[in-house]
């Protein structure tokens, strides 16, 4: 087995894969590494970049041969030079420094920075008309309007990374799209799934930080601890799918393992399982048009034995409805959304606010923002002040619900 695999190798005329990842530090930067460093032959690392955390940016640059490292922040370029003296790995600093690496010529890009912070490198990547592989959800959110059609302009590839979008990706034919009825993402329900209003209420950061079925960076297992990452994924899919809100769907299913469903005219319904890790959606992402092999746990039906779907309790969970509501109004209250839940999800980490404040944050700071005017942002620039006026807003508002 070896030896063909060995043989099939020395007949394939492929150069490898110029890769650059945009948050190598984070979650999934991290598992789209442990990917590449178990087939190294298959991937070329140009620039992989981080915001602080210098010594395991230079650790991941050194061991996986980069061509360049960068920090977004600027106050560890010291270390990060330091840690990279006397390698061939250049190393680079602050938002110019990013955008450059961005421009370095790739033919795929990991998206994997957290939050609007993410938006212009993210856009940037697409302009370079390569593939794309989107984990930063909060860009569709924010802009999504703009971001797709920079992405139609440039003729990118968009890889959706997000595990119910990698499920969609794979489960729609784009031959029959006018034939989709509907769209269906799970939710695992988070941990608070089976908690009253009132448990919730005394819910502290580390029982949200304990996801019970996927490991990710805090944003994204604090938004699924309130279910306003599926909220966000309802956005997300609107954008990146040929289907109106109406057709979009959110079901519980607290074993992760079905990812999304695609419902077709003729009753079929085509669906994604795996495992819930996310280096399955990655590696797809990272191969295609072709699969890899991914080390991840193997779907075990019969041990799993049986898959429980429920519907989405709106009032212990109203995020679906207030992100249904924002993503219907089609006027610029996506981008408040988005800025309003970083705010609240980091003050909630901070301990500033309970758990079911970052909902109430939310649409207070969304409902202000509408009664001062609210039209859509017709480019990003309009998009990052609305943003930054978002922010502005629900810092002053979080001042009084703290
Ligand atoms: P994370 O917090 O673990 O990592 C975020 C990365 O972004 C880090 O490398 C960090 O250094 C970098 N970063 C943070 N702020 C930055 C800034 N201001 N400028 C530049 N870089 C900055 O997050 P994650 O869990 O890896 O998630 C990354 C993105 O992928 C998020 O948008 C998240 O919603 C999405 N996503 C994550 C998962 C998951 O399983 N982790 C699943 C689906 C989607
Ligand atoms: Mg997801």
């Amino acid at each position: 087995m070896e030896t063909a695999t060995a043989y099939a190798k020395s007949l394939d005329p492929r150069p490898p894969r110029r890769v650059s990842i945009l948050g190598a530090t984070g979650s999934i930067g991290r598992s789209t590494l442990d990917l590449i460093g178990r087939d190294p032959a298959r991937f070329h690392v140009v620039a992989l970049t981080g915001n602080r955390n210098a010594e395991l940016l230079a650790k991941q640059a050194i061991k996986h041969n980069a061509e360049l490292a960068v920090l977004a922040d600027p106050s560890e370029y010291n270390d990060l030079k330091a840690a990279l003296a006397g390698t061939s790995v250049e190393a680079a600093a602050g938002d110019e420094a990013l955008m450059e690496a961005v421009t370095r010529p790739v033919d795929w890009t990991m998206a994997a920075i957290v939050g609007s912070a993410g938006l212009r490198p993210t856009l940037e990547a697409v302009r370079q008309g390569t593939y794309v592989a989107l984990a930063n959800k909060e860009c569709l959110v924010s802009a999504g309007d703009i971001f797709m059609e920079a992405v139609a302009k440039s003729g990118t590839q968009l890889l959706p990374v997000d595990s119910e979008h990698s499920a969609g990706f794979q489960a729609i034919d784009p031959n029959v799209c006018s034939s989709i009825e509907r769209i269906v993402l799970t939710a695992s329900g988070g941990p608070f799934r089976t908690w009253t209003l009132e448990q919730m209420a005394e819910a502290s950061p580390d029982d949200a930080l304990k996801h019970p079925n996927w490991s990710m960076g805090p944003k994204n297992t604090i938004d699924s601890a309130t279910l306003m990452n599926k909220g966000l994924e309802l956005i997300e899919a609107y954008h990146l799918f040929p289907v109106e809100p109406e057709q979009l769907d959110v079901v519980i299913h607290p074993q992760s393992i079905v990812h999304c469903l695609v419902e077709y005219s003729d009753g079929s319904v085509l669906a994604q399982l795996s495992s819930p890790d996310m280096r399955t959606p990655i590696a797809y992402s990272l191969a295609w048009p072709e699969r890899m092999w991914a080390p991840t746990e193997r779907l075990d039906l019969v041990k799993i034995g049986s898959l429980d779907f429920e519907a989405p309790d709106c009032e212990r969970f109203p995020a679906l409805r207030i992100a249904r509501e924002a993503l219907e109004s089609d006027n610029g209250a996506t981008t408040v959304l988005n800025a309003a839940n970083e705010i609240a999800v980091d003050a909630f980490l901070d301990r500033r606010i309970g758990l079911l404040s970052i909902c109430v944050l939310v649409a207070q700071t969304m409902e202000e923002v509408a009664r001062a005017g609210l039209t859509k942002p017709k480019s990003l620039d309009e998009v990052l002040d609305l943003d930054e006026r978002s922010r502005i807003l629900a810092r002053s508002l979080l001042t009084k619900l703290a």
